[in-house]
């Protein structure tokens, strides 16, 4: 299967997998990763990201700029989406397919990005009808490495009234999205904002016909998208 001309991300061990995938999450918009944000992500002392740093220099992964940090250049950001593809299509599968909960599949394919052939992932997305976004939200890079980078709203910061749709959530913390799954708030869920307390404090929400409290550092934590009005088509 010809997946990546250049580069073939399977063969990329899972630390280096693992570093590019936290250099591309951290980097965002400036493109800059500093060494510091990538050790804490990664659960590691600065010394050896240091360590790691010059390595994935050396073989062309990334740019490093002393005091400013770590930028991935083209073979490292395929590399990383590569990584992000085989995790969000194995999350898909495992929810879509084997029944899993949301909240469960998270640390399984942490693992299996790293052990899953392109081939084995690339069956799984076909049979999944290559979808584009996680079970989270979170968009799938295609195979040739092109990626939704759509930056959305929270929904702590949703006007009163306006009616939305529940885009993405941080995958990374299995309490919240048991929590979500509770109060029927996941990706494609409307959502409306009925009321706002002061100073920080919760907000009441609609989603479907209930209403549910939650705090401003949960709503900060999803993504919406407002609804547009559609014309009636009838
Ligand atoms: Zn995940």
């Amino acid at each position: 299967m010809d997946i990546e001309p250049g580069v073939d991300p399977g063969r990329m061990s899972a630390p280096v997998e693992d570093y590019l995938k936290a250099i591309y999450d951290l980097a965002g918009q400036s493109g800059t990763a500093s060494t510091n944000d990538v050790a804490a992500r990664l659960g590691v002392a600065p010394a050896s990201v240091t360590g790691m740093i010059r390595r994935l220099s050396g073989q062309g992964l990334i740019e490093y700029e002393r005091y400013r940090g770590v930028r991935l250049n083209d073979s490292g950001r395929a590399v990383a989406l590569r990584t992000i593809r085989r995790h969000r299509v194995i999350e898909t599968y495992l929810t879509e397919v084997l029944g899993y909960a949301w909240d469960c599949v998270h640390d399984e394919a942490e693992r299996l990005e790293h052990a899953a052939s392109d081939e084995l992932v690339e069956r799984m997305a076909t049979a999944l009808g290559n979808p584009t976004a996680d079970p989270h939200g979170a968009p799938i890079p295609t195979a040739d490495g092109h990626v939704d980078e759509r930056k959305h709203r929270s929904l702590a910061d949703l006007e009163i009234g306006t009616l939305a749709r529940m885009v993405r959530v941080s995958d990374k913390n299995a309490g919240l999205l048991r929590y979500l799954a509770e109060i029927d708030l996941t990706p494609g869920a409307e959502v409306q904002v009925l009321a706002r307390a002061p100073f920080d404090g919760p907000l009441t929400l609609q989603v479907g016909g209930t209403e549910s409290v939650v705090g401003q550092g949960l709503a900060e934590q999803v993504m919406v998208e407002e609804v547009e009005a559609t014309p009636d088509k009838s």
